[in-house]
């Protein structure tokens, strides 16, 4: 059965479209339980009623014309109920329907399961026949597990048939709608420009040849690349590798050389397609003709053309980046996006992100939000590709995208810019004020830096130092580690930038979502694996160089402040201090006058919530990283969209392990800072205030909104706010207690970017 299911699933992922994707749902499914009648109804789009969208077995004329309301019927049942129904004899069933339009026969069997994608229903699958004989367990167990695989193919192949519409005509108006997960807040309004890994030939968007000749070359001068690259490794392999290994890129060169794909991707080209389109449509119909072929060595042709087109697309993709021009008002949309891509894009030319990966903690999506590009994340029905060259609303606030949006919804938007052009003229007012309470107890806001240095707009917005520096970035960008002359360079910068006020380094945090390329980590499950602190212990040598750039970058200035990421263990944090001793000792040695920094730990792993007390008796201070915390504590995986509902900060949880820590701190008298995105939200700071955190980092672009906030209220109120917080049990209170709390002193506004 598993065999059958597989295949099914396989052939409607490669369906052109969604009346395609059906066709054969009914064909197959009729034929793998033996039915008499296989038939697809989908929830129409007004909510009320199912449609017959396929049939195998009833009249082909009453598709799209039956419609059933969803309590009529036994197909209704099944929508109301949510749950297979499993029938001998469906006619003596009250809820029993004939439907003369279908040509229906009598039919003694009848069985319906729902077809549900992320709690919502999308239609009901449904087998009859004539047989007096219910369908049996497996059967029936079948059809649910069949049911459940096509639902994502469903609700895929949905919002991709609605997005193709889009593109007959590329009229503005017609308003596609996808959602995803706020990553970045903000609303931007500009085009689709697609970005694709150099291999992912669905990723591959239309685009037109900005000169024929010109993509021609570049095609044929890819086809001689690749053919040389086969050569050159087949002759190597010669007389290494076996026969038949060998022959292989003997068949490759063979097909390279062959008229059919060299002349089908130029008749392509001359036809308006750039270059990589051109080799993606040749491709994808050789390959479909070798699939459907029935001797197993010919269809086996169809792996080699993919490989073939994977080398050719890999040598366009590096051909076309430096040559791409990149328009004005740029929405980057992509499958995955990381960070490295996203600051590609020149700053003034970017003006929002869409990703059909990722979640509101992502680092790309913290990197948006550092820069202020609105982003939307985790639109699992994003087909990337169409959305190249189509006007495009991000409304990072909502988490929605609007492709080829109606005039009145983007006159709503153009509005909801304005206001938000507004607050941020008014937040201009704060920045030389201080962040202290109505009643005068103050808080230091510090910002995060690392992803990009803007350091003369966080020094204008009055911030007290810096938080969180993240040193990762450097040494993703670059194809080795960083040597410890540059990172001085690159420490000394921000150090000097923000003397006297404090900076905390953070070392390097790698691992989980945060990958090296030329450091590759195989862990099966990258977030409980080696991640931060516990790749540098296992890698003194990186860490002692790490370490002893930012000593050296602090002569002199002596501002400088280090913190450890994802400490568990106690002996992490002491093995850490030693190593910066060594590093300093090594310093010392070489006749250096290093400073003795202040050593701090990062509070993200709810194991060290519980020994908070402990690391702070180690240690100068603790900063607490919301992100992971909140990930680990709630066992959401910060990057996983599918989720995403799930991750929130205002979790009773979440709020009573951060109020933890603080009184760990407070008692130990050592300062406690949060550093993740939770400091950076405005209502939530608040509360922060009022567990008596002594700073609060965040990104810059939020500073003055928490500034703004903190000003308006008095330490008493927070305490109020605070006690009624901690006393809750859900968390859907806590943001009504908190939104309440802003919009009675007429913040609301400035409580979009919360959840
Ligand atoms: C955190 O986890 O909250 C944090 C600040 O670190 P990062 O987001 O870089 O993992
Ligand atoms: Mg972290």
């Amino acid at each position: 059965m598993l065999e059958i299911l597989y295949r099914i699933v396989q052939k409607v992922n490669a369906a052109r479209d969604l009346d395609q994707a059906l066709k054969i749902i009914v064909d197959r499914v009729a034929a793998a339980t033996a039915s008499d009648v296989c038939s697809v109804y989908l929830v129409a789009e007004d909510h009320a009623n199912l449609m017959l969208m396929a049939t195998r077995g009833l009249n082909p004329e009453a598709v799209g014309r039956v419609r059933l309301r969803l309590d009529e019927g036994l197909v209704g049942l099944v929508a109301e109920r949510e749950e297979p129904i499993n029938l001998g004899d469906p006619e003596r069933h009250p809820r029993f329907r004939y439907v003369p339009e279908t040509g229906e026969e009598r039919f003694h069997a009848f069985l319906g399961v729902p077809v549900i994608h992320y709690r919502q229903l999308l239609g009901v699958l449904v087998v009859q026949r004539h047989e007096h004989r219910r369908f049996d367990d497996d059967e029936v167990a079948f059809m649910v597990t069949m049911a459940a695989q096509l639902a994502g193919v469903i609700a895929h192949a949905q919002a991709v048939g609605s997005i193709d519409a889009l593109h007959s005509g590329r009229r503005a108006g017609r308003n596609q709608r996808l959602a995803g997960v706020p990553g970045a807040t903000g609303v931007a309004i500009g085009i689709g420009r697609v970005i694709y890994a150099p291999a992912d030939f669905a990723a591959v968007p239309d685009r037109a040849p900005e000169n024929v000749e010109i993509e021609e070359e570049t095609f044929l001068g890819a086809v001689r690349s690749v053919r040389a690259e086969l050569a050159k490794l087949s002759q190597r392999l010669s007389g290494s590798v076996p026969d038949n290994e060998h022959m292989l890129f003997e068949v490759y060169i063979h097909i390279l050389d062959g008229n059919t794909l060299v002349e089908e991707t130029l008749r392509r080209i001359r036809a308006g397609q750039w270059a990589v389109g051109a080799v993606r449509d040749t491709i994808a119909e050789q390959v479909r003709l070798f699939d459907e072929m029935e001797d197993s060595y010919l269809r086996e042709r169809a792996s080699d053309i993919r490989e073939i087109g994977r080398r050719l697309l890999m040598r366009l993709s590096a051909a076309n980046e430096d040559t791409r021009n990149i328009p004005e008002k740029t929405i980057l949309v992509g499958h995955e996006i990381n960070a490295t891509q996203l600051v590609e894009i020149p700053r003034d030319k970017l003006a929002g992100m869409v990703a059909a990966t990722g979640s509101v903690n992502s680092h790309v999506a913290i990197l948006a939000r550092a820069l202020g590009i609105p982003a939307v994340m985790g639109v699992a029905d994003l087909d990337a590709a169409q959305l190249e060259g189509c006007e495009l609303i991000v409304d990072g606030y909502a988490g929605r995208v609007y492709a080829q949006p109606a005039r009145a919804v983007r006159r709503e938007y153009r509005r909801m810019m304005r206001e938000d052009a507004q607050i941020s003229d008014r937040l201009k007012e704060f920045q030389s004020l201080p962040a202290e309470t109505l009643d005068g107890v103050s808080i230091r806001l510090y910002v995060n830096t690392g992803l990009i240095s803007d350091v003369s707009s966080s020094l204008e917005i009055g911030c007290d130092g810096v938080g969180l520096h993240r040193t990762e970035f450097p040494f993703m960008i670059r194809d080795h580690f960083p040597g410890e002359e540059e990172q001085v360079r690159l420490y000394r910068e921000v150090l000097e930038a923000y003397a006297p006020r404090s900076v905390t380094l953070r070392t390097l945090d790698i691992g989980g979502d945060k990958m090296l390329a030329y450091f590759p980590i195989d862990d099966e499950d990258p977030l409980l694996g080696w991640r931060g602190i516990r790749v540098t212990l296992d890698h003194p040598e990186i860490f002692l160089t790490q370490l002893r750039a930012m000593l050296r970058a602090d002569i002199g200035l002596g501002n400088l402040q280090i913190m450890f990421p994802m400490i568990s263990r106690l002996e992490e944090a002491e093995e850490a201090v030693r190593l910066v001793q060594r590093a300093r000792k090594q310093l010392h040695e070489d006749g250096l006058e290093v400073n003795d920094p202040k050593l701090g730990a990062m509070i993200e792993v709810p194991a060290a919530v519980y020994q908070a007390s402990s690391l702070a008796r180690r240690l100068d201070f603790l900063s607490i990283g919301s992100n992971d915390l909140a990930q680990y504590l709630l066992a959401v995986d910060r990057n996983n969209p599918r989720v995403a509902a799930l991750y929130d900060e205002l979790h009773p949880a979440v709020l009573r392990a951060v109020s933890s820590v603080a009184d760990s701190g407070g008692r130990a008298k050592v300062p406690v800072y949060v550093c993740g995105e939770m400091a950076a939200n405005p209502a939530i700071a608040l509360l922060l205030l009022a567990m008596r955190v002594n700073g609060l980092s965040m990104s810059s672009v939020n500073l003055l909104r928490v500034k703004w906030v903190i000003r308006s209220f008095s330490f008493r109120e927070a305490r109020e706010l605070l006690e009624q917080a901690v006393s809750m049990e859900y968390a859907e209170e806590v943001h009504t207690l908190v939104r309440n709390a802003l919009e009675s002193k007429d913040l609301g506004r400035l409580m979009r970017p919360v959840k």
